[in-house]
């Protein structure tokens, strides 16, 4: 799909003056950088790429682009269309195509959903009827190891550490076990979900349908229910 050029010194402006509001990391930065260049700036709306060619575009290594791409699909200036063995097909939104969810930790999230006007918007850890949904989406059992939780084994992870990404939506919370949250620390989901496959908790089958959902959760396909 072609589309009209755009103004790459505008683009650039609002993008210096948004990635801090986002907290988006150097190499969130970098990444989105390349893909604009390669998707907007040719007068496409869309760009198919696969991990490893935009690893070696930005010098970086596949882990931390992957990292990266889920974030900006995150806070919402990639849109995933697609994913699949061919790769990543992504909408690159501009700094003003952004829509409000990806406003970031600066804007405060209403507690409550009686008073939420977006359910985007919900801060889905201070409130615990919100919380409570997080746990009945995953339906009792560790989002990461799979193992039956009751309520006193089961908390409230997030997938990218807060300190990373400050984001409370149901995007970036789970419900798992203690053992899995105290594992997980700052590590990123898909390397400890990696780490449990390799000590046999997750068989090669359940891995990869774990790191399927990992992707659904992000990309906010997974609502819970309220
Ligand atoms: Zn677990």
């Amino acid at each position: 799909m072609k589309i009209k050029k755009t103004c790459a010194e505008r683009v650039w402006k609002q993008f210096e003056d948004l990635a801090p509001r986002l907290r988006l990391s150097t190499t969130d930065r970098v990444v989105y950088t390349h893909l604009f260049r390669h998707c907007r700036l040719e007068g496409k709306l869309q760009l198919r790429f696969s991990i490893p060619w935009l690893a070696r575009g930005v010098g970086l290594c596949g882990n931390s682009v992957r990292w990266a791409v889920r974030r900006l699909i995150a806070r919402g200036l990639l849109r995933l269309i697609e994913r699949s063995k061919a790769g990543h097909l992504v909408e690159v939104r501009l700094p003003e195509e952004v829509p409000a969810v990806a406003a970031g930790p600066n804007d405060p999230r209403p507690l409550c959903p009686n008073r939420a006007g977006d359910f985007e918007e919900l801060d889905f850890l201070k409130h615990a009827s919100l919380r409570r949904a997080i746990h009945l989406r995953e339906r009792g059992l560790c989002f990461y190891c799979r193992g039956r939780l009751t309520v006193r084994t089961r908390c409230i992870d997030h997938v990218v550490p807060l300190a990373e990404l400050q984001d409370n939506s149901y995007r970036n919370l789970v419900s798992c076990c203690r053992k899995c949250n105290s594992q997980k620390s700052d590590l990123p989901a898909a390397d400890l979900l990696r780490r449990l496959h390799d000590e046999h908790c997750l068989t090669a089958a359940e891995l990869a349908a774990r790191l399927r959902v990992l992707d659904a959760l992000v990309a906010g396909k997974l609502p819970p229910p309220l």
